[in-house]
Parts: structure tokens; sequence; C-alpha cells
């Protein structure tokens, strides 16, 4: 039996009969706060279910993910580096599923699995719960992988005044303008594309931005993705700066503050993408019965 099957990090359905059961996939996993999070929602509303974790080794997935569901399992969350397995593997994605191109949450229906990503409608949750205004804002998004791809949906169907996808590399960036120019023009948005190392230049960034979010992976190794040069020019006293990665004030958040920015982790997100993925679950008459702010307050007292 290899780590990925250790009793800590699998879930088996045929261990928890009468029960529903659900697991986040993901490798690695043993971080993960999902499980507790769910645990509480669960608890708020007097529901009988099991959360786990589930770690296939990479390239394990489909085979993971089929034998859970074939057992029992009900749903799962789905995250790094998955999301994209998941989105093929599913059998009916939801419209959101299919433009984010990623599934973070799978549920099984008469013998189907369905895709969703309620990843974009958490963060926007989220920013909301914060008192960020996003109609008619300037907004900047660093990075052209997964996650911004999940988001850019829900964000531009608020109708920000522009959006600038910022990426390390550009053809990914060009890539996302592309694939979203439809629903921008629809909502009347400015979309366009830059490097990162473009938002030096501030002839390219001409204001600071009203949002800056980072959807990178560099706060995972605790860099920055841009330079002390591009944060002078994106940022300024009015400015929002939202990092996906949560813990703890990452490089990106004190390059923010110290040009007098507010700042967030993510953790509002992954709560708020949790919320939707539960009542997805166990029925969307829970909405008013979990109180996710309550749960996140929790959490960062934790
Ligand atoms: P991907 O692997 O799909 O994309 C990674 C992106 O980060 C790419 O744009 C890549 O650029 C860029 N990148 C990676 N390292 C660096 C670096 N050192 N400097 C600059 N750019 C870099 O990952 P995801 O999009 O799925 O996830 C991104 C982050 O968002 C992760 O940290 C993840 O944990 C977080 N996340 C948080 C959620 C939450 O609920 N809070 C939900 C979803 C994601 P390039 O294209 O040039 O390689």
């Amino acid at each position: 039996m290899n780590s990925s099957h250790s009793n800590e990090l699998h879930t088996d359905p045929i261990q928890f009969p009468g029960v529903d059961v659900y697991a986040v996939v993901g490798n690695p996993i043993s971080h993960s706060k999902s499980p507790a999070i769910h645990a509480r929602f669960a608890e708020q509303s007097k529901q009988q279910l099991h959360y786990g974790r589930l770690q296939p080794a990479l390239g394990d997935f489909a085979a993971v993910a089929k034998s859970f569901f074939a057992t029992g399992g009900k749903g799962m969350n789905v995250t790094v580096p998955f999301k994209l397995e998941a989105q093929a593997l599913a059998d009916v994605l939801t419209p959101r599923a299919q433009l984010a191109g990623a599934v973070n949450t799978l549920r099984i229906e008469d013998g189907k699995i369905f895709g969703d990503n309620t990843d974009g409608a958490g963060l926007v949750r989220d920013l909301f719960a914060q008192g960020i205004q996003i109609q008619g804002a300037r907004i900047l998004l660093l990075g052209a992988g997964g996650a911004s791809r999940g988001v850019l949906g829900p964000l531009l169907e608020q109708g920000p005044k522009e959006l600038v996808i910022a990426n390390r590399s550009n053809a990914k960036a060009d890539e996302l303008v592309q694939l979203f120019s439809g629903l921008a023009h629809s909502h009347h948005v400015s979309l366009l594309a830059l490097t990162l190392s473009d938002l030096e230049d501030s002839a390219k960034t001409s204001l600071a931005f009203d949002l800056v979010i980072n959807a990178t992976a560099a706060g995972l190794s605790n860099e920055s993705p841009i330079s002390n040069a591009a944060a002078s020019n994106i940022f300024a006293p009015k400015s929002f700066a939202y990092d996906m990665v949560y813990g703890n004030a990452t490089t990106f958040m004190q390059q923010a503050l110290h040009r007098g920015a507010r700042v967030s982790d993510g953790l509002g997100m992954l709560v708020e993408q949790a919320a939707d993925a539960f009542l997805i679950w166990r029925g969307a008459t829970l909405t008013d019965v979990i109180d996710s702010r309550a749960v996140l307050a929790e959490l960062r007292t934790s």
C-alpha cells in the first residue's frame, strides 16, 4: 500500500454505510481545509454526511474518481492538479464549467457524473463580502492558468470597466483574451493581455488598478509574480490586492501593503466556493441555513 492510499488520505465510501460520502481530491491534499469547512456546513444545516480526502497518484485521478463513485461516493471537490481531468471525466458540464475549462465540483445522479466550477462565484462573493465594487472597476488579473480561467467569466459578468490579464508567458494570456472576448464585449468590458514584465512600464498600465488579483501559483513558493517596479505602477492607496493563496501575508500582499493598498488572502474564496459545492450536493434550500462568513471567522481564529 503506498502513501496515496494510506488511511488518512483515502476515503472509501464502503466504510461509511448509510452515510452520504464526499471527498476533496488533490495531490498533495493533507493540508486541505475543505474537510473542516464541510463538516461545519453539515453541522450548521444538521446534515448527516462524511467528507474526507483522496490523494490519487498523478495520472490516477480518473480511476480513483470512478472507483469512489462506483462504491457509493456522492460528490467530490477537485483541486490542483486534477481540475482538467475532472472536466474530462464529467458526462455533463454546467455552462460555467465549460467556459472555465476546469471542474472543481463533481456529483453523481442516475449514474451520470455532473461537473461544475464554483471558484469564480466564490471569489466574487468573497469580494462583495469585503465591500469591493467590481462594476466599473479597473481590474488586473495576474496569471492565466486554471484559476484565472475559472474566475474570468464571473468577474466579466459583473461589468468591470477594464480587465487586464497579465501572465509570465504571453501566449496563455492572449488565448484567454480570445476565449473571453465575446463575454467581455457583451458586458462592455475592455479586455486585454499583457506580460508580467509589461507591468513595469507605466505607459502600458497607465494608472493604478482598483483591484489586483493574484491567481498565479507563485505564492505557493512565497514568491511574488511581480517586481517592485511593477508593484509601484499597479498599486495605489485606493487599490485592493487579493491573493488566491491563503495562510500568511504573501510577498505580493506585502508589496501592496507597502504602497498603502488594502489586502486579502484567498481563504474567503475557498470557503465561498465550498459553500456553493455544499448547496449543489445537499440542496439550495439550505442557502439560508449555512453561514459561510461564520465558518471563515472560525478558520481565521483556529
Ligand atoms: P496553474 O498551474 O493552472 O497556473 C499557474 C499560473 O501561475 C500560470 O499562469 C503560471 O504562469 C503562473 N506562475 C506559476 N509560477 C509563477 C511564478 N513564479 N511567477 C509568475 N507566474 C507564475 O494553477 P492554478 O491556476 O490552478 O492555481 C493558481 C493559484 O491559485 C494556486 O496557488 C492555487 O492554490 C490558487 N487557488 C486558490 C483557490 C482558492 O479557493 N483560494 C481556488 C483555486 C486556485 P505560466 O503560464 O507562465 O507558467
